[in-house]
């Protein structure tokens, strides 16, 4: 079963008044809310439409600030609705955005801030996605939450259905990251490890989907999955005192929380949420160069992107054949952004940067973002006032074996503390 009929099963659609339909990207054709992503009529994408006279007349900043410090508080613009549904929440969101003054006095940024998506329970941006999904499963009667992942979504998938009591299958690459496998497999999900790429799981998963009835979140449930990413431009504009950046940059897989971001930014305008006068964020993306479509298709003028064998290790946003990226690619252009990529040895030394000049240890993506920051930076894209923010998806003990060669080689002294204060002096000369 492929999609649940929900008015048969309830009656109604039980996901709030706020919420008005399905509506494809592509052609327009509106559907019920239902466990599906793809349109009847052309294949696009399917997309959450609001009704947002009444998202109007429920939601203000005050609405809002008194709400839980999660992802939960700009739950009118979420497609479940909490008078009928409790959240499955292991408290994801309401990061910190922290002002970068060391990096920025680097780039020359006076207003660089970090959106710090390492503090999310397991580490990574995606339990956004993912306690959305989930409570969307569990309201419309689903048991069994299910991912196609490159590790970060498996995590987050494993660690909610825990929590929620709900069944658990990820299937991943054989080749993830021990950190990433061992960080999924504690809560003891069903994995499912394949011998191919993401790009082979991904459509392995989409054939799977027709044959059992789980959620899969990136999948079936990715129309209500993927508004979740919203919450971490919410944040933003929140915390920046009601106020959008200039600039935002987001690393690039499927493409599918970058079109996020812009459609969160669309409707904090649209609503009067951000002050008035507020123009939308350039949207700029990064990628790594060793899988880079999106990057490549940016700069090579195209409207569409040619699918790559990626060959990097960023491992959470290597996707060759990303959905979402013809979307990403206009909505840069549309907003002034630019879609670039990173070498290898620039997003370790972005991990560095990072890490060494504001305390934050960040995962590969993280590494990518911040070296895309630091080339744009030093190209004078910047002149110094803009509000620029880099949006940190992951954190970096998950890849830390990306870094470990760095690492000085200690070699132990002896337990005397002259041997110490010898050793000292040895190392600061
Ligand atoms: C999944 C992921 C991304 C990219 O997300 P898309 O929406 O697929 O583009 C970025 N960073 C991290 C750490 C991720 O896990
Ligand atoms: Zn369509």
């Amino acid at each position: 079963m492929s999609t649940i009929s929900l008015l048969e099963r309830y009656g109604r659609a039980p996901s709030g008044a706020h919420v008005a339909c399905l509506v494809c990207r592509a052609c327009g054709h509106e559907t019920p809310v239902e466990a599906t992503n793809i349109c009847e009529r052309c294949f696009g994408p399917l997309e959450v439409r609001y009704d947002y006279e009444e998202v109007a007349r429920r939601i203000s900043r005050e609405s809002i600030a008194a709400g839980p410090s999660s992802i939960w508080r700009y739950r009118d613009l979420l497609p479940v609705d909490l008078e009928e549904t409790e959240p499955i929440t292991l408290g994801e969101g309401f990061t910190p955005l922290i002002h970068a003054r060391n990096l920025g006095a680097e780039l020359g940024l006076r207003n660089l801030y970090l959106k710090n998506d390492t503090q999310n329970p397991t580490g990574s941006f995606k339990d956004r996605v993912v306690s959305v999904a989930a409570t969307w499963a569990r309201e419309h009667g689903l048991t069994t939450i299910a991912c196609a992942s490159t590790g970060n979504l498996a995590n987050s998938v494993a660690a909610y259905a825990a929590h929620a009591g709900m069944r658990a299958v990820v299937v991943v690459p054989s080749d993830l990251e021990p950190a990433k496998m061992i960080g999924t497999s504690i809560f003891r999900p069903t994995i499912i490890a394949v011998d191919g790429s993401y790009d082979d799981v991904n459509r392995l998963c989409t054939e799977l989907a027709d044959c059992v009835d789980w959620g899969f979140c990136n999948l079936n449930l990715r129309p209500y999955y993927s508004e979740g990413s919203k919450t971490l431009t919410f944040e933003t504009a929140e915390q920046l005192g009601w106020r959008l950046p200039d600039e935002i940059i987001v690393p690039v897989a499927s493409g599918c929380q970058f079109v996020k971001h812009r459609k969160a930014a669309g409707e904090l305008i649209d609503l009067g949420l951000v002050d008035s006068g507020s123009r939308l964020p350039r949207f700029t993306g990064a990628q790594a160069l060793g899988c880079s479509p999106v990057a490549t298709a940016f700069s090579g003028g195209e409207t569409t992107v040619v699918p790559v064998r990626p060959a990097t290790i960023a491992r959470s946003i290597a996707i060759g054949n990303p959905s979402d990226g013809a979307d990403v690619l206009r909505i840069a252009r549309e907003t002034g952004g630019v879609v670039a990529s990173v070498t290898e040895e620039e997003l370790v030394e972005g991990i560095e940067l990072l890490a060494a000049s504001e305390g934050i240890f960040a995962e590969t993506a993280g590494g990518v973002t911040v070296a895309v920051l630091r080339n744009l930076a030093r190209a004078g894209r910047w002149e110094g006032d803009e509000t620029v923010v880099a949006y940190i998806t992951g954190a970096g003990l998950k890849t830390a074996d990306c870094v470990a060669s760095r690492a000085p080689v200690l070699t132990p002294v002896p337990a005397s503390l002259r041997a110490v204060r010898e050793r000292y002096a040895g190392l600061i000369s």
